[in-house]
């Protein structure tokens, strides 16, 4: 099942064609994903049910709206690609390391982006949705808890990010509009392996990160145990799973997100997200 915001409201989508949920059912679910996503079981379902008549609607990808659009709580890890911890001058991790992206930064697939001032970098991950109530989680149960999965651009500002001793990632990663999500969220029986999906990141039509979801030293079902074995998971939020190496600051030289460029982020099986960036207000 893959489910989508359309113009606001929530769709299933099939290819390039979408049913409304409320529509469709004759206003038995409601329209808003966040109230759907708290009683996930019903949804899928229901869905299984639906005729195929019932997906009318064309989908425009400008017209899809993120997923999730309210998140209570956004987890993101680092250094989660051996590579890409490597990349940074760093020994991979024992422990995830977590930091927030505070929710009002999540944005839809189809975005344009006003850069604020410093530096402002690409981070190509999968996003995974959580389901239903997760506490103190196995991780040989955590895909249960999984609603779905969905791309995410971890969009940083290297300088607000690293500023301090320690540094404090999360303010730096939170601008608005440094949370792009989308297109859709896409249920984890829909992949052959949901541990195992090519990812990669275009800048202005160049691969600039490229690795498989399955390089991740904490995967999907682990990132769940730890953090639900301290914080309880609430079905919608949204665990930024890291991203593999090529990010803009370990390049030589470096390459930051300037005016006029475009960055497209590419999950298999779920589609991408698509952003373009504006000059910062002067
Ligand atoms: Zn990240």
């Amino acid at each position: 099942m893959r489910l989508g915001l359309l113009n606001g409201r929530a769709v299933l989508v099939r290819g390039d064609r979408a049913a409304d949920i409320r529509w469709a059912s004759k206003g038995r679910l409601h329209p808003n994903p966040m109230v759907l996503l708290q009683n996930w079981d019903h949804l899928r379902e229901w869905a299984l049910t639906l005729p195929d008549h019932a997906y009318d609607i064309d989908v425009e990808p400008t017209a899809l709206g993120a997923p999730v659009p309210r998140p209570r709580q956004v987890f993101a890890v680092a250094l989660n690609y051996p590579p890409h911890a490597v990349e940074a001058g760093l020994t991979p991790p024992d422990e995830p390391l977590v930091f927030t992206k505070f929710p009002s930064c999540v944005t839809g697939p189809r975005t344009t982006v006003e850069l604020p001032a410093g530096k402002v970098d690409w981070e190509a991950e999968l996003v995974a949705v959580i389901g239903r109530p997760a506490h103190r989680v196995p991780a040989d149960r955590a895909w249960e808890t999984v609603a779905g999965l969905t791309i995410g651009q971890d969009l940083s500002e290297r300088i607000t990010q690293l500023q301090g001793r320690p540094a404090q990632f999360s303010l730096g990663k939170s601008f608005p509009g440094f949370g792009p999500t989308g297109p859709v969220l896409v249920t984890p029986d829909e992949f052959g392996d949901p541990d195992d999906l090519e990812i990669t990141g275009l800048l202005n039509g160049e691969v600039v990160q490229h690795d498989r979801t399955k390089s991740m030293i904490f995967p999907v079902p682990e990132l769940i145990a730890r953090l639900s074995a301290v914080v309880p998971l609430l079905p919608g939020d949204l665990v930024f799973t890291g991203t593999p190496a090529g990010v803009g600051n370990r390049r030589t030289p470096p390459r930051y997100l300037t005016e006029g460029d475009e960055l497209v982020t590419r999950i298999e099986g779920i589609g991408e997200v698509r952003q373009h960036f504006t000059a910062p207000a002067s």
